[in-house]
């Protein structure tokens, strides 16, 4: 996969685990990235912040670990004060509203002006599966730039939504990118790597690292995985570290530049790679995991 600050905002779009899928298993080495700066910002790809953490459709080793975290969705105010701060040291090419599914949070209209307002990026983006976009107010479809559409073969749009979503971002001049997903990726291991060589070696095969930055409440990552990683998966492995502290960047530091780019230029494994598979993980045909049983019900 391409690194750095290049090309056009669609390609980031294209890149995704599905791609890769003919290098699982070997993919390529992906050297860290040297960052440019511009007017003392940190020239990127893209940034990232999930707008929600929960979904309507619970895909088996979804990357952020959407079906097994508690509900939350971001408070547009919040969201837009950590932007602001982050603005003055990071200029990504693209912003990607993702989640969870971003269309289920209450004022998507509201996180928009708020990322807006902030000045981080002048392309705005969301990633969905879909499957409520086709009825979102027109607000929302008024303030994207873009639309990345997902659709899984294990819970495929109906050829009508997509017309409609397509008639939709037509209209608003919203471009749109669909990426037809029939194989997941597996990017949780069954247990923590055992080995510091094994660690080393997701690390370096691993493309996230240099596409796919994270901005989730007032921290800064290098990728996604850490935050959703440590809450899942740390009451199972109690030596596990802070994984949201101890690989992430305050957005309140002091030295905010030169933490980030220590954190962006490292050559050296997150800890969170311990207990993440990166783009090194097995393929199999898309599926949904069991509907969870509601509290209480009868088994
Ligand atoms: S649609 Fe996306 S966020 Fe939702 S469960 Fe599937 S991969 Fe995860
Ligand atoms: S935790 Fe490590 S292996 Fe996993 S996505 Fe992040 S950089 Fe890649």
């Amino acid at each position: 996969m391409a690194s750095g600050p290049l090309g056009s905002p669609g390609d980031a779009d294209t890149l995704g685990l599905s791609q890769a899928a003919g290098l699982a298993g070997n993919p390529a080495i992906v050297p860290s990235v040297r960052y440019e700066l511009h007017d003392g910002r940190i020239l990127t790809w893209s940034l990232e912040t999930h707008v929600v953490t929960h979904c309507n459709l619970r895909c088996v080793q979804c990357c952020p670990m959407s079906p097994h975290l508690p509900a939350w969705a971001v408070d547009p105010a919040t969201l837009g004060a950590d932007l602001t701060r982050l603005a003055r040291v990071l200029k990504p090419n693209v912003f990607k509203l993702t989640g969870g599914e971003p269309f289920l949070h209450p004022d998507l209209a509201g996180v928009l002006d708020a990322v807006r307002a902030s000045g981080i990026c002048e392309q705005l983006s969301v990633t969905t599966n879909g499957l409520l976009a086709q009825s979102a107010p027109d607000a929302v479809y008024e303030r994207l730039d873009r639309m990345t559409l997902s659709v899984y073969s294990s819970a495929p749009l109906t050829d009508a939504s997509l017309s409609r979503i397509t008639e939709r971002c037509e209209r608003h001049r919203v471009h749109l990118t669909v990426k037809r997903i029939d194989a997941f990726q597996q990017i949780t291991p069954d247990a923590p790597l055992a080995t510091d060589a094994e660690v080393r070696e997701v690390h370096a095969r691993c493309w996230l690292k240099v596409r796919c930055h994270l901005v989730h409440q007032g921290r800064f990552y290098s990728c996604t995985r850490p935050p959703h990683v440590a809450t899942v998966l740390g009451p199972t492995y109690p030596q596990m570290p802070a994984l949201g502290e101890v690989d992430s960047v305050r957005l309140d530091a002091p030295d905010l530049l030169e933490r980030m780019l220590g954190l962006l230029e490292r050559d050296t494994p997150l800890a969170t790679c311990r207990y993440c598979l990166g783009a090194s993980g097995p393929w199999k045909p898309h599926a949904q995991l069991p509907r969870a049983r509601p509290a209480g019900a009868p088994a």
